[in-house]
């Protein structure tokens, strides 16, 4: 029933996901879903969605279950999700988590693992005040850990790099509160479910890519760009 490559990534804000997204993504060939991309995205071009959603990013909580599960309702349904998909940022609490898990089994899916990146609050905090995003692509960078070859410039499309809003401190403190109220349980609920990889961030984004990539080939296989191997089951 599932050979595809459907992945979650869960972990907090500032551990890394959109970068090992991007990793997961090409080595699959599958897209990487980013909600909070979708929701910047929204906003930057003022959709009726980026009205309704910028208030709760601006305030650093979570945008209604409702909204949020119906966009990724839409997005599974693209085609270029045929393969698999890898959910960045979704699920954000459990009632979302029961949502993806009833939207996959309409479509004779389920989830192949739920890849947890774990890192300590104090690190977070240094981690996103030196973090920058393209404005134009939505590309991540790090200025210290992983900084585009020209300072402010991305390296994709030559946009802007500049920081988040919401990942100056009063926010980062809400959305790491709102991290382990809501989001922190639904590691117990992928555990149970038997589907949970669990790694470290490292300071070094190829440790921590390392570290993923052994952790999914063993589900996956090793994927297009390593080896002779393909994807597995
Ligand atoms: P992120 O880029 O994943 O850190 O998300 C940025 C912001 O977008 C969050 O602080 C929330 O306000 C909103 N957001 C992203 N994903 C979700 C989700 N699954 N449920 C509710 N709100 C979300």
């Amino acid at each position: 029933m599932n050979n595809m490559v459907n992945v979650v990534l869960l972990g907090a804000p500032g551990a890394g996901k959109g970068t090992q997204a991007e990793q997961i993504m090409r080595r699959y060939g599958i897209p990487q879903i980013s909600t909070g991309e979708i929701f910047r995205r929204n906003i930057r071009e003022g959709t009726p969605l980026g009205t309704a959603a910028k208030a709760y990013l601006d305030a650093g909580g979570l945008v209604p279950d409702e909204l949020t599960v119906n966009l990724v309702k839409d997005r599974l349904a693209e085609p270029d999700c045929a393969k698999g998909f890898i959910l960045d940022g979704f699920p954000r609490n459990i009632p979302q988590a029961e949502a993806l898990d009833s939207l996959l089994t309409s479509l004779g899916q389920k989830l192949g693992a739920v890849v947890s990146i774990s890192i300590t609050d104090a690190e977070i905090v240094g981690r996103l005040s030196g973090r920058r995003v393209c404005r134009g692509c939505g590309k991540t960078y790090h200025i210290q850990y992983n900084p585009s070859a020209v300072e402010g410039l991305c390296d994709n499309c030559g946009g802007e790099v500049v920081q988040r809003d919401d990942d100056r401190e009063a926010t980062v403190l809400q959305r790491l509160a709102v991290y382990h109220a809501q989001t922190a349980p639904l590691l117990d609920f992928y555990r149970k479910a038997g589907v949970l990889l669990e790694i470290t961030s490292h300071e070094k984004v190829e440790d921590t890519s390392a570290e993923m990539v052994s952790a999914l080939a063993k589900v996956f296989g090793q994927g297009e760009s390593d080896g002779p191997s393909g994807s597995g089951a």
